[in-house]
């Protein structure tokens, strides 16, 4: 279990990634991503996930919703996606904290 103070810190981050990418779409990060290159899907690559946890985050979509956590659990957080980015935004560290969100909406 993680501590109050590295799980605040990862809300942070994350939502400010979530920002960063939502203002910015480019989408450099979906070249080598290899779930967005078998589905050929929006909602399976980098960006398309990052715009499912931006919705999340403003309560636009439900953490439970089973489309939601098919997209957030298919990512096999290879960090292929982070290293295009220019912004920085670490899609791997979203995805561990968002599926901790999803197991705590759970449990
Ligand atoms: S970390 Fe996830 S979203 Fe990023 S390239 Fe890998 S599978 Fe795709
Ligand atoms: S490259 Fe970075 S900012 Fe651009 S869409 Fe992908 S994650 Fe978002």
């Amino acid at each position: 279990m993680m501590s109050k103070g590295v799980l605040e810190d990862m809300r942070e981050r994350v939502s400010k990634y979530a920002d960063i990418c939502n203002r910015c779409r480019c989408g450099f990060c979906r070249e080598g991503c290899p779930t967005f290159k078998i589905k050929k899907m929006e909602s399976f690559g980098p960006r398309g996930r990052m715009s499912l946890v931006w919705a999340a985050f403003n309560n636009i979509i439900e953490y439970t919703d089973n489309s939601f956590i098919e997209k957030i659990f298919s990512c096999a957080t290879c960090a292929q996606c982070k290293e295009r980015c220019p912004n920085d935004v670490d899609v791997p560290l979203v995805m561990e904290y968002v599926r901790y969100l999803i197991w705590k909406e759970k449990r």
